[in-house]
């Protein structure tokens, strides 16, 4: 009979600080590059990579899984994690933030397009309506591009475009991992090394920061 798991529990030791979080801002304030805290289900999906990661690194380690007996090992038990079991949350003090930047030119806030008289200059109205200033045609056929139509310009009004990159804060370098790719080798440190040491860690913070002098 083997052991079945219903969730992947978060590793027992974490090395992580909150001292080099960045600043926060509200969603609708945050200025170009500005962090806000991630969305709970971008949060989520990145959580539910890393289960995947862990529980194959709690299967090569059964007995690092925190709250397994080493009885039932030594008794020769299996371990298996239930089809939807997941990591509920990140080592203590990892904790993700994004960061949200205009994207292109922010050509969806261009003055004018579609709306009857921008209000700036009586000089601007003929050329807007024949359509015939070349620096607006540039702009528009870069949108329409994007949308794969051809004629008018149907920027979403009023909403910009951003891109929102992700990061996993914590790491007490003060660096911060861009992908669950780039945390998967710390997470298996955190779970196997009992001592505790930066240098046995492959990760890229970690041998940036053991490289340091540390
Ligand atoms: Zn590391």
């Amino acid at each position: 009979m083997p052991l079945v798991l219903s969730d992947v529990p978060t590793p027992r030791y974490s090395d992580g600080v909150t001292q080099y979080y960045p600043t926060v801002y509200k969603a609708a304030r945050a200025p170009a590059g500005g962090y806000v805290e991630c969305h709970p289900s971008r949060v989520r999906k990145y959580l539910d990579r890393l289960s995947a990661s862990l529980k194959d690194i709690y299967i090569r380690n059964p007995t690092k899984i925190p709250g397994i007996q080493p009885e039932l090992l030594r008794a020769g038990e299996s371990i298996v994690f239930r089809g939807n079991s997941g990591l509920l949350e990140f080592p203590k003090n990892y904790k993700m933030f994004e960061s949200k930047k205009p994207e292109g030119l922010g050509g969806g806030e261009t003055p004018g397009v579609g709306t009857p008289g921008g209000g700036e200059s009586p000089m601007l109205g003929p050329k807007e309506g024949a359509g015939e200033d070349p620096e607006s045609d540039a702009v528009l056929t870069k949108l329409e591009q994007g949308d794969g139509d051809g004629k008018q310009a149907k920027t979403p009004k009023g909403e910009s475009r951003f891109r929102a990159d992700a990061f996993i804060f914590g790491h007490p370098s003060g660096s911060k991992y861009r992908s669950t790719n780039e945390f998967t080798p710390h997470l298996e440190w955190l779970v196997t090394d009992d001592t505790h040491d930066h240098k046995n860690c492959p990760c890229k913070l970690c041998t940036n920061f053991t490289r340091s002098g540390r």
